[in-house]
């Protein structure tokens, strides 16, 4: 269904007239309506050690609990945000809110101290000169830890960036918050940029993960993303677990952390909250 979707996005390109830019005006006018009427919702997507399931992250995904179409994940809307510029109000009201909860469980929980949060970062937060001020804002009104803070930022951004990004993200570093590449693997990989910045997690793609056990491509990307991440002393984080097979092989590789299905879905924040005080609940 990735072709017919990619196919599909191909034709409106080549025949975008008047009426699909009526559309998208109409639709980001709606994104930014629910936006500011709050019916975005944050779910949480767990990170585990992989070999003891032990409870180390929660990333947060946006949903958007749409009045007549229902719960929609990002796929419906997040393309729509980032040509629009909406995704600059929406991932800042993901931040806020994700800190938000996430400051309850640890008041509740002096156990889940160590617990990290990760939010996505689109390319366009990236471009703001405005960033790190709204993401300091953000964590002193809600009183989440920068230390406990990572930010995934997309390939893409690392490709090539300019002085002005690399300035952000080291004063986003030197918050104390830790960066992330997501998808890696996906893009072309900018090696030397890579080093460059303040970056200290690649996380390996789902599609390389879903391939390890019978695709040798595949596997090979999975090792050299995890030999990567020990030559620059970076975590390596695989996404996109379905299998204990994979679980398996990646443990094999030297990767000890993980999301995916085959240990948690993403979970709405009740769920979430639930989880963290059943895993953090005894340990004081
Ligand atoms: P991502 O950051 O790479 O997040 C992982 C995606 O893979 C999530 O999809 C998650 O539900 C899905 N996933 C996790 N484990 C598995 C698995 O085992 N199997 C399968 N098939 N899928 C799995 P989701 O929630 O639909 O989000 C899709 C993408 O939308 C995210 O990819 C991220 O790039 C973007 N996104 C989500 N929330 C935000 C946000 O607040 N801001 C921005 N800028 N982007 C966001
Ligand atoms: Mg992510
Ligand atoms: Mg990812
Ligand atoms: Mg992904």
């Amino acid at each position: 269904d990735t072709a017919l979707y990619a196919a599909k996005r191909a034709g409106r390109g080549r025949f975008e007239y008047y009426s699909d830019v009526m559309d998208t005006k109409a639709r980001e006018a709606e994104l930014r309506r629910a936006i500011a009427d709050d019916e975005l919702v944050v779910f949480f997507q767990p990170a585990v050690a992989l070999d003891t399931g032990e409870l180390r992250a929660v990333e947060a995904l946006v949903r958007w609990n749409h009045p007549t179409r229902g719960l929609l994940g990002p796929a419906a809307f997040i393309d729509l945000a980032e040509e629009t510029g909406a995704v600059v109000p929406l991932g800042a009201w993901v931040l806020r809110r994700a800190c938000q909860e996430a400051a309850d469980w640890r008041a509740a929980l002096p156990g889940a101290e160590p617990l990290r949060l990760t939010v996505n970062l689109s390319p366009k937060q990236v471009a703001q000169a405005d960033l790190v001020q709204t993401v300091e804002k953000i964590l002193a009104d809600t009183a989440f830890p920068p230390d406990r803070l990572t930010l995934e930022i997309t390939e893409s951004v690392i490709l090539s960036p300019d002085q002005l990004t690399v300035d952000r993200l080291e004063a986003l570093r030197d918050l104390g918050i830790q960066l992330a590449v997501d998808d890696f693997g996906t893009g072309y990989s900018a090696l030397s940029y890579l080093r460059r910045l303040p970056v200290t997690v690649l996380k390996i793609d789902r599609s390389f993960v879903t391939g390890i056990a019978d695709d040798p491509e595949a596997r090979s990307v999975c090792e050299a993303v995890v030999h990567l991440g020990n030559a620059f002393r970076m975590n390596v984080v695989a996404e996109g677990i379905e299998t204990a097979e994979q679980a398996a092989a990646l443990i094999d590789m030297g990767c000890s952390v993980g999301q995916g299905f085959h240990f948690h879905r993403p979970l709405p924040p009740a769920e979430a909250a639930a989880l963290v005080r059943d895993r953090f609940a005894a340990v004081v």
